[in-house]
């Protein structure tokens, strides 16, 4: 079961006679203004405990100070927040009473209530949700469970780091209202029926309070006294957040206000809106007082995917993201066979900033019959469609379930096998209608389909061509393998790659001297992490090998007759290769000369076999020592340097400065592989070479 569901094991808070008077409003209203009362002054007795001050945790403390002293514009966002925290509390209440109706309050309508005072400068948000005891609101009001938050704010200074920053790791929840409040009040109560309701209390400082309450329905009402410069008490700035942010919130969100006149109301009702929601309207108005329900409540992916407008994704996008931008691309998928699936998954058009932290809760929405099962579900989609974002609703799925049966359903099973391969089959549509779009969703995410291909081999032909490369030939542009397999010439037999730490260090290979002089395509691998993981899983494409150009015993195309033999330059570098042997001893496998560099003098290739190349490479990924293979150092028999070089080892084969020569040679090589141990220690010989260079 997801952290949200789970039930927790929760102390009881301390008991005391309630003594708060923040009141309930008349039933059916939960939400009704009462204005701020002055703290302590309703203490009736020596009974009850007083109140209680603790400090937050020392990260919330730096939280809270960067919070407040923000100048960060879109302070709006708390609404948002709040009213997520509102929704999630009804969901894990209605996902409590699928199997438990011993809950305070059972009856309550399920909804979330907002209510502004502008005289008083206040905001009131109030949910019928799960609600918290005393103990929770400690935990939950009072510390920052995520580690990676924790870690972040660790050590950071107010005014090092912004709000847009703190967002882009974590998102801020709860704790984004002291951007717009000078005083919180939460009171809350729990659904089960022993507990008693408390009230949190805090002005941003280093501590907050807790006292009873005395609070009869069940859930959450936090409310806000607002700095002076915030107009979060006008209703009609309330209704635009909420329809922004906030509209496919999927329970009733309802603005309470004092009743105005008799005709309002009429107005109100005649609206296009549902008969239900008109019948809610009109219940409401009572005790002086009228609600109206702001939100449209719209489960879109229960929709037909034509009566959808695209500006109508996007905004739930943003809603479902909690802000994020626009999505590349939207998949609506209706259907009922095999399994009952309505969902509306997303591509989204940035690869969200905290993708690869272990705290990251991703995974999709899952419901049946529009209750929300799970929040985060990952037995949806494979984990390398993480990125992928939506919901996902059916009928099929039990509603009693736990996270295991989730995992185990056959349903579950069906479900995931659709929307991996519609996700696949969208990615490839857009690539043939949108190419700069596809370029744009290549350049974000084009590391999970790569690592896709190591682990989903049902898949992996699509996974193929979603593959896109750049190459010695493409310029700017991203090439597929067909494009690669296309244009090579009818003799040759393999599928050149080059690896490299980056892309300018792919571009300068010596690897690749061969291939640029006989106008031969060579792809880079130059992600050091995706591209490992690719030259893994990657062995052929149309029954051709893919071959590493830095490899040993790479076989090139015919080409006849264009160079000296091997052989015969081989022999003509005897002295040298010895010498050379003598020189790096033990740290080289072989030293050779070869036909395949044109520009270069040397380059190091290795001689071992793909398979432990690959495994050396994931353990130094992974910050292991692994025993590195030792290189073959190849060199160029036609280069100016090995013939000067052989031409000192001619005249004099002790010659000093020729060991200085070969061993910068080496380190050389080893620079262009990016596997030198320590260049700066090369700064002395290379001194003393350039002082015997600058010889008069
Ligand atoms: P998140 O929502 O990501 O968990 P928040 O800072 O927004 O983080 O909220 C912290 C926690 O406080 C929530 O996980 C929830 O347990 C609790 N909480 C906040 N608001 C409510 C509410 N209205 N009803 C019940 N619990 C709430
Ligand atoms: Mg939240």
């Amino acid at each position: 079961m997801p952290k949200r569901l789970r039930k927790s094991n929760i102390r009881r808070g301390s008991a005391g006679e309630p003594y708060a008077t923040i009141a309930d409003g008349p039933k059916g209203i939960p939400c009704l203004a009462t204005t701020f009362k002055p703290r302590n002054t309703t203490m009736s007795d020596t009974v009850a405990p007083g109140p209680e001050k603790l400090q937050y945790q020392t990260e919330v403390k730096q939280l809270l100070d960067i919070l407040a002293h923000s100048l960060y514009t879109e302070k709006d966002i708390f609404l948002r927040e709040l009213i997520s925290n509102a929704s999630d509390a009804l969901n894990r209440i209605q996902f409590e009473m699928l199997t438990n109706q011993d809950v305070t309050d059972a009856d309550a309508e399920l909804a979330i209530w907002l209510e502004p005072d502008r005289e008083a400068g206040s905001l009131r948000i109030a949910d019928s949700g799960i609600g918290m005891n005393r103990d929770e609101l400690v935990t939950n009001l009072g510390t920052i469970a995520h580690s990676g938050a924790k870690a972040f704010l660790n050590g950071v200074e107010p005014g090092e780091t912004s709000v847009e920053e703190i967002i882009g790791q974590f998102g801020v929840g709860f704790y984004s209202v002291f951007m717009v409040a000078k005083e919180v009040r939460v009171t809350s109560r729990s659904h089960r029926p022993e507990e008693t309701a408390w009230t949190w209390i805090s002005d941003g400082g280093s501590e907050y309070e807790l006292v009873p309450a005395d609070k009869e329905n069940r859930g959450t009402e936090i409310e806000i006294r607002l700095k002076d410069d915030c107009d979060f008490a006008d209703s009609w700035r309330l209704e635009e957040i909420v329809k922004r942010h906030s509209d496919f919130v999927s329970f009733p969100i309802y603005l309470v206000e004092p009743a105005a006149e008799e005709e309002d109301d009429e107005e109100t009702a005649g609206d296009q809106a549902e008969a239900a929601a008109d019948a809610v309207e009109t219940d409401k108005v009572e005790a002086g007082v009228s609600q109206t329900k702001i939100n449209s409540q719209t489960a879109i992916w229960r929709q037909s995917p034509n009566s959808v407008a695209e500006e109508d994704y996007n905004q739930f996008f943003r809603q479902l993201a909690l802000g994020a931008d626009d999505p590349l691309l939207h998949i609506h998928l209706v259907t009922d066979s095999p399994v009952d699936i309505r969902t509306v998954l997303f591509i989204p058009s940035k690869r969200p900033d905290d993708i690869f932290m272990a705290h990251r809760e991703d995974g999709l929405r899952l419901y049946s019959r529009k209750i929300l099962i799970q929040k985060h579900n990952r037995d949806l989609l494979p984990e390398y469609l993480r990125f992928v974002e939506g919901v996902v609703d059916s009928e099929d799925l039990p509603l009693n379930v736990s996270r295991e049966t989730i995992q185990d359903n056959p349903a579950t099973r069906q479900i995931s096998q659709t929307l991996a391969r519609r996700v696949l089959r969208e990615l490839d549509r857009l690539a043939g209608r949108d190419a700069e779009a596809y370029d744009r969703f290549w350049d974000q995410f084009g590391m999970f389909i790569k690592a896709g291909l190591a682990t989903d081999f049902e898949r992996r032909d699509s996974l193929i061509g979603l593959l896109r490369f750049k190459s010695t030939k493409s310029g700017d542009d991203w090439i597929t393998l067909e494009q690669y397999a296309e244009r090579m010439p009818a003799n040759q037999k393999s599928i050149y790659y080059v690896e490299a730490p980056d892309l300018d260090a792919a571009r300068r290979s010596p690897h690749l001297d061969y291939y640029s002089a006989h106008d031969l395509e060579v792809l880079y691998f130059s992600d050091p992490v995706a591209d490992a993981y690719l030259s893994m899983s990657l062995m052929d494409f149309r029954e051709m090998k893919l071959v590493n150009v830095d490899s040993a015993d790479v076989e090139v195309p015919d080409t006849a007759g264009d160079e000296e033999a091997p052989a015969e330059a081989g022999e003509a570098l005897q002295g040298l290769v010895e010498r050379f042997k003598e020189v790096l001893g033990e740290r080289v496998e072989d030293v050779r000369s070869s036909s395949l560099l044109v520009e270069n003098p040397s380059r190091l290739v290795y001689a071992g076999e793909s398979m432990s190349r690959a495994f050396e490479r994931m353990s130094n990924l992974m910050g292991q020592e692994a025993p590195q293979q030792k290189r073959i150092l190849e060199l160029n028999p036609d280069h100016e340097l090995v013939r000067n070089l052989k031409a000192r080892q001619e005249a004099d084969a002790a010659d000093p400065l020729l060991t200085e020569l070969i061993e910068q040679v080496y380190d050389n090589a080893l620079l262009l592989e990016d596997m030198h141990p320590d260049p700066a220690a090369m700064t002395e010989r290379i001194l003393a070479i350039m002082v015997a260079a600058s010889r008069a």
